[in-house]
């Protein structure tokens, strides 16, 4: 079941991770860091760099996910994101995450996750690569244990990713029904993400080779974003469009004022002003939007130090939550001294969930 965060009561934990796989984009800050700084200020929130996950699809490279982890995390926290709020931290960092996966591996029916529907989709997307091994069919399990480590209650996803919290939901179910309730069955919350074309008017992503990179100069953003895909109706300066039918316009809706919005639609319709006109009033907004960013994130990638220090610290605090999380589920499994006395940690309620039964 998902649903939407206000449902959350404000005690609860809300977990997420994002893949360090190169420079983040506008698409990344509008659509979750901007949510993710929100979401900090109303629950206990753990966000971590999910670099074991690149490895399921990006096995070869792990020097480059190496160097992508600091550079990621300068912009989460030049987004926003506050060490003193959130839990940030490295997922390598924590080895339970492992330990974990490997447990609710063995439960985990293989039909569940070749059912998964971004399994196929992605070896189709990512024809070239080799996706034929057990961490890229098992990663919804490493995702399951991320999560469930925590006793994750919320997940910010977008619609698209709600099928791998479901997924999570069941095997935690499968385990508190064999184990006892030990698990904690997390939500997902669905965000209301903006929809961020990319310059060719898909969506914004790096696999497409069309995004506004974070770190980049304004002068290239502006020249880069003045060619950007528009309606394709307006080839001559003197032809209408319609901006319904323009990928820029999605970004006028994010950044102009109404005032503005009523010009573009005005002026496009009866051709009134130019495509490169009607663009740079955005793209104004962006340069101003992405300014102190880029000015926090310069000063914060001048200290690496920092930056290790802010994962050192988060990964002490993830690795605590995640230490009693696993005392939790070894003892359900009967394993690690307390729980192989009769009935154990399995008949005892997990803290999160007082008097909770096994579910069916
Ligand atoms: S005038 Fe503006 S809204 Fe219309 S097609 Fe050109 S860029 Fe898009």
């Amino acid at each position: 079941m998902s649903e939407g965060a206000g449902e959350l009561p404000a005690s609860a934990v809300v977990v997420s991770g994002m893949r360090p796989t190169g420079r983040l984009h506008l698409g990344h800050l509008l659509g979750t860091l901007r949510n993710w700084v929100a979401l900090q200020e109303r629950y206990r929130c753990f966000f971590f760099v999910a670099d074991w996950h690149v490895l399921t699809t990006d096995y070869e490279g792990p020097r480059e996910v190496e160097a992508s982890v600091r550079a990621m995390v300068a912009d989460w926290l030049a987004a926003g994101l506050d060490p003193e709020r959130s839990v940030i931290f490295r997922q390598s960092d924590v080895k339970e995450h492992a330990e974990l996966a490997l447990l609710l591996g063995m439960i985990t029916p293989l039909g569940w996750l070749e059912r998964n529907p971004t399994y196929k989709e992605q070896r189709e997307q990512l024809a070239g690569r080799d996706l034929s091994t057990f961490g890229f069919l098992g990663y919804p399990v490493l995702q399951a244990a991320d999560i469930l480590l925590y006793h994750g209650a919320g997940v910010p996803v977008g619609i698209d990713q709600v099928p791998h919290v479901e997924l999570t939901r069941e095997i935690a179910r499968r385990f508190n029904h064999l184990y006892g309730a030990t698990l904690v069955e997390p939500r997902a919350l669905l965000s209301e993400a903006p929809k961020v074309p990319g310059l060719d008017g898909r969506k914004m992503s790096k696999s497409y080779g069309n995004t506004v990179p974070l770190d980049e100069e304004p002068a290239v953003i502006e020249r880069a974003m003045g060619r950007m895909t528009t309606d394709p109706r307006r080839a001559r300066r003197t032809d209408p469009g319609d901006p319904e039918d323009c990928p820029a316009f999605d970004l006028h809706r994010l950044y102009c004022t109404p005032e503005e919005i009523d010009w573009v639609r005005r002026g496009c319709t009866t051709a009134g002003i130019g495509c490169l006109e009607c663009k740079q009033v955005m793209i104004r907004h962006v340069l101003a939007d992405l300014a102190p960013h880029r000015e926090r994130r310069a000063q914060l990638e001048r200290d690496p130090a920092a930056i290790d220090a802010v994962l050192a610290a988060g990964a002490a605090q993830a690795r605590r939550v995640a230490q009693e999380t696993m005392a939790q589920v070894r003892a359900a499994l009967g394993r690690g001294g307390a729980g192989r006395e009769e009935g154990g940690a399995a008949a005892r309620p997990h803290p999160a969930r007082p008097g909770r039964e096994p579910q069916a």
